[in-house]
């Protein structure tokens, strides 16, 4: 059996006709970028995401850079960071000329440690970014805590967890400003780039329009040196369907992540934590298991794709070399980089599909058993 680890479309023909439908509508409307889809799915999303302001843009890279730049952030300030996520928000920091600091993630989350965060508070610092890792929401009320302690902005990375709560609040609502991306693999996917920024100040939210823009808010008029970063009447339309789904596919993932971290757990695998108070919408499954490389490349062998996110932690990467950090630096990060694997994960996964996966994990896992390494007396 072949399992993808993730089957973008199984989803497509599901929506098939309603998604033909609206593109052929786009198409006859004559009107492309800026027009009423896009004015609607602004108005639909804040209220999925319970924000007063919802701003799209062209990609979720787009959408962090505009943030930083709305807070302010520029050369000369730092903002910290997890080094356990995608490149972009890492990226971003860089891009707009600030420098990115990291501090280590917690064990069981794989989140940023609030407490490892304000160790690294500096005179310089001016924002904190809590990547919501693999869609469960970082410890927010922490982060709120210490933003307002040390006077900082809080710019929630909530890429990979649209959709999830925090005590009962939807993640990328509650910090400052909220950052959300509509790559096609994403919890909320469209069928090409897009981007999203979500906020409750007024002014953000005027910033990040305006910089969107050209800095333009009259056409041909312009206030600030901006960006072109815009969603496509196309990609809005497509989204204002999925966005209706979006709930149930998170608690479809949900309740395969369920299953597997039941039978996984029983054969000693270690299986993602999660709390009373927040709610994960498992953008990726990862579990955690020592010999990591030997059981992915087994998988593959049976057919199973298995995904290693993300192999170098960010303040090891080549591109940061500068900032001089150096191996065992992180070491948490740097542990969780060696030992989690990401097993196939999607709304439409079969059960037939998990019980093959689960029963070749259960294999290798015997088999481990029985053949000690060499070297090993016992
Ligand atoms: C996907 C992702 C981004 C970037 O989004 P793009 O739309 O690909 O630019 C940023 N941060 C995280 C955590 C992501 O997963």
């Amino acid at each position: 059996m072949k399992v993808p680890l993730i089957d973008l479309r199984a989803q497509y023909l599901s929506l098939k006709e309603e998604i033909l439908d609206a593109i052929r509508a786009v198409m006859d409307s004559g009107i492309y970028v800026s027009g009423s889809e896009v004015e609607r799915f602004e108005q639909e999303i804040a209220a999925f995401a319970e924000a007063t302001y919802a701003i799209s843009t062209a990609n979720g890279t787009d959408s962090l850079i505009l943030a930083l730049e709305a807070c302010g952030v520029g050369p000369g300030d730092e903002v910290i960071t997890s080094p356990y996520t995608f490149f972009a928000t890492a990226e971003a920091i860089a891009r707009v000329g600030a420098t990115p600091v990291f501090a280590d993630i917690d064990d069981k989350t794989y989140n940023l440690s609030p407490e490892q965060t304000e160790a690294k508070i500096s005179p310089k610092t001016k924002a904190i970014i809590p990547v919501h890792i693999f869609g469960q929401p970082a410890d927010m009320d922490a982060f709120l805590d210490i933003a307002q302690r040390h006077h900082l902005y809080i710019i929630e990375d909530a890429c990979q967890a649209l959709g999830a709560t925090y005590k009962g609040r939807r993640v990328g609502s509650i910090g400052h400003i909220g950052c959300v991306s509509f790559f096609p693999t994403k919890n909320l996917g469209g069928y090409g780039d897009g981007g999203l920024v979500l906020t409750n100040d007024e002014n953000l939210a005027k910033k990040v329009r305006l910089l969107a823009n050209h800095g333009s808010t009259r056409k041909y008029y312009h206030e600030a040196i901006g960006y072109n970063s815009r969603l496509d009447e196309l990609q809005a339309a497509i989204l204002r369907i999925k966005l209706q789904k979006l709930d149930e596919w998170n608690k479809l993932r949900k309740e395969r992540a369920d299953f597997y971290s039941d039978q996984l757990s029983a054969l000693g695998v270690g299986v993602p934590h999660t709390t009373s108070d927040s709610s994960h919408v498992y953008h990726m499954y990862m579990i955690e298991i020592k010999e990591r490389d030997e059981l992915s490349a087994y998988l593959n062998s049976v057919g199973v794709a298995t995904g290693h996110y993300y192999p170098c932690p960010l303040h090891l990467q080549n591109v940061f070399a500068g900032l001089g950090y150096k191996q065992g630096d992180l070491p948490v990060a740097e542990a969780a980089s060696e030992r989690t694997l990401a097993l196939p994960m999607f709304p439409e996964l079969t059960a037939e599909q998990q019980r093959y996966i689960i029963s070749h994990i259960k294999k290798f896992m015997e088999n481990k058993k029985q053949a000690p390494k060499r070297g090993d007396h016992e």
